[in-house]
This record gives C-alpha cells, sequence and structure tokens, in this order.
C-alpha cells in the first residue's frame, strides 16, 4: 500500500512565479546528482518511478513538485550538482534554489540527501548552508549504505552527525535494501503532521 495512494507529479517550475501556491505544508528534499534522490523519493513515497518524473529531459535544472495529498507536497530540488553546466545555467539554479527557500512560507523541513560513501562533499555543505539560512529542521540521509559494510556505515553515521551536531540529524537510507525508509517517513509525517 502506497503511503500516498494519490500522489503525483503537480508541475516543474523554472521561475519563482510558476510555483504553485505557498499554501498548505511541503517538505524539499535536495541531493547532488546521483546520490540516489530519486529512489529515495520513490521508496519514502512508495511509489516506483514517481520521481522519475523529474528527470525526464528538460526537468533537471527546475524545481519539481509532487503533491502528495491536497495540501502537503514533496519538493524535489535537483541536481545541485552542476559543476558541469554553463556558468548562466548555475546562476539561473542557483537564483532560483535561493529564491525558493527565501520565500516558501509553507516549508516545513529539508532533508539532504548524500552518498554514504562521501558525504558531506562542497556541494552538500553548499546545501546545508541554504536551507540554514532558514530556521528549518535539516534531515540527512546517507544513501546507498548497503555499499558500505555494517561497521563502516555505523562509523559514518557517528562522524557525519558528530560534524553535523545540532545543524541536522542524520540517518543511513538504502533504497534498494530499504533500510531506513521507515526513519525517514516518520520524519517527513512529523514535519507535515507538525505544521497541520
Ligand atoms: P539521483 O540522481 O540523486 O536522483 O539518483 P538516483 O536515485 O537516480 O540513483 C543514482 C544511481 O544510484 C542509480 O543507478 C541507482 O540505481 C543507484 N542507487 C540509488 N539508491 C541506491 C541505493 O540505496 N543502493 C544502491 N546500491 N544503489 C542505489
Amino acid at each position: 500500500m502506497s503511503l500516498f495512494p494519490h500522489v503525483k507529479f503537480l508541475l516543474g517550475a523554472h521561475q519563482p512565479k510558476q510555483f504553485p501556491m505557498d499554501e498548505g505544508c511541503e517538505v524539499a528534499i535536495a541531493g547532488r546528482s546521483n546520490a540516489g534522490k530519486s529512489s529515495a523519493i520513490n521508496a519514502i513515497v512508495g511509489r516506483q518511478n514517481l520521481a522519475r518524473s523529474s528527470k525526464t529531459p528538460g526537468r533537471t535544472q527546475q524545481i519539481n513538485f509532487f503533491e502528495l495529498t491536497p495540501l502537503n507536497r514533496l519538493v524535489d530540488l535537483p541536481g545541485y550538482g552542476f559543476a558541469k553546466v554553463p556558468i548562466n545555467v548555475r546562476r539561473h539554479w542557483g537564483v532560483l534554489l535561493e529564491s525558493y527557500f527565501d520565500q516558501r512560507q509553507s516549508l516545513a523541513g529539508a532533508m539532504v540527501v548524500m552518498d554514504a560513501r562521501h558525504p558531506l562533499t562542497d556541494i552538500d555543505a553548499q546545501m546545508l548552508d541554504l536551507a540554514a539560512t532558514r530556521v528549518l529542521p535539516i534531515h540527512v540521509l546517507l544513501t546507498k549504505a548497503d555499499k558500505l559494510s555494517r561497521s563502516a556505515a555505523m562509523k559514518t553515521l557517528s562522524e557525519t552527525r558528530k560534524a553535523l551536531g545540532a545543524r541536522a540529524t542524520v540517518q543511513l537510507f538504502s533504497s534498494t535494501a530499504k533500510t531506513g525508509v521507515e526513519e525517514a517517513r516518520e520524519v517527513l509525517m512529523k514535519w507535515l503532521a507538525d505544521r497541520g
């Protein structure tokens, strides 16, 4: 059973004026490309292929809004591993992300997806800094944890927790092995519920 049986892709925004109405409550999920963000969204929401819609050409440099329920949204902030894109695209993307964090009153929390094999890259740190411009709970998913031994995964978890301190909560996650899915869902549901 899907957690959100009526979940659907709502729209992709290239500009702030295209954002949907700022009402209800939404949770943003960000991650460097290839960190496993789309797989994590699919696993958390319980719908195969949902986040594939953010990967279709043209949608990788926009903010993608998914409707979970009529007043709850999951917001996919893709592709901030933009080192290879032209400077004007990078600038546009940065401005779009900044206005998103600046404006959205309905934003209740941000999840940041990092590859457990090399977390806290410069790009991850930039994303955390951006989210920290708001008083928001931040939760880090250390993805692809199945690629590490149990002891290496636990070591990464404790090191990342230590590095982030009170800035964010952190957990191990694997879309493949389905580890940490319930824990991530609980965070999502709590943030949505706390905002009513
Ligand atoms: P995105 O670019 O961050 O949205 O990343 P994707 O979800 O598309 O994943 C990138 C690649 O990593 C794909 O080949 C996935 O199959 C793989 N991947 C994603 N999550 C996991 C995971 O938990 N474990 C393993 N082993 N591979 C994963």
